[in-house]
């Protein structure tokens, strides 16, 4: 059974608003073409620090929306502790992200989407529930994971789009760049700069 069903419903309408803020963050990391994750660390019912996934953009494998958003609430409250903070994420945290919510001491994790690829909060492994580390969040999953993982699909079909149009383009010129009809002519798609004048 979920934990989270039916136990309390105002908790129930607190955790889908501060998921909707973490959603909010993860379409932050898609406007910089970036996997759309985000999360937002909360204390005493207020947002008190927020991240986006951005490890392309910062050449930074480990700047996951969770790590980030630990970051920038340690900081702000001078303790890598953050005891009376729980923690929203968009999707399931991986082993590194799992690892540093455990360091940080974060009282309650609660994400969206399952991640069966690199999930650690119980689709790959249950870091969670392992009784040989000392784990302190308790956790409950799949709040708002329609809108969650609806995000990331988008965020795929568009760059599987992208990547397909991206190669039917150079196809072309390619089958263009043989045509003995053109040997001599400049061939460009009505969409790209003009050349620079030598
Ligand atoms: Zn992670």
């Amino acid at each position: 059974m979920n934990p989270g069903a039916d136990a309390d419903p105002a908790e129930a309408v607190r955790d889908r608003h501060f998921m909707r803020i973490a959603i909010d963050q993860a379409h932050n990391a898609w406007a910089l073409g970036e996997v759309p994750v985000g999360a937002v660390v909360v204390r005493a019912g207020k947002v008190l620090a927020t991240g986006f996934n951005h490890p392309v953009g910062t050449s930074d494998p480990t700047a996951h929306a969770e790590i980030r958003a630990l970051r920038a609430a340690a900081e702000l409250v001078g303790n890598y502790r953050l005891t009376e903070c729980d923690l929203y994420v968009t999707l399931e945290p991986c082993a590194m992200c799992a690892g540093a919510i455990q360091h940080a001491r974060i009282r309650r994790v609660v994400f969206g989407a399952t991640d069966p690829k690199t999930g650690a909060a119980g689709s790959v492994v249950d870091l969670f529930a392992e009784p040989r580390l000392n784990h302190h969040a308790s956790l409950l999953g799949g709040v708002e994971a329609d809108a969650c993982g609806a995000l990331l699909r988008e965020f795929f079909a568009d760059r599987r789009r992208e990547l397909a149009a991206q190669r039917a383009r150079d196809e072309e010129m390619a089958r263009l760049a043989t045509d003995p009809r053109l040997r001599g002519i400049e061939v460009r798609f009505d969409d790209e700069e003009p050349a620079a004048p030598e």
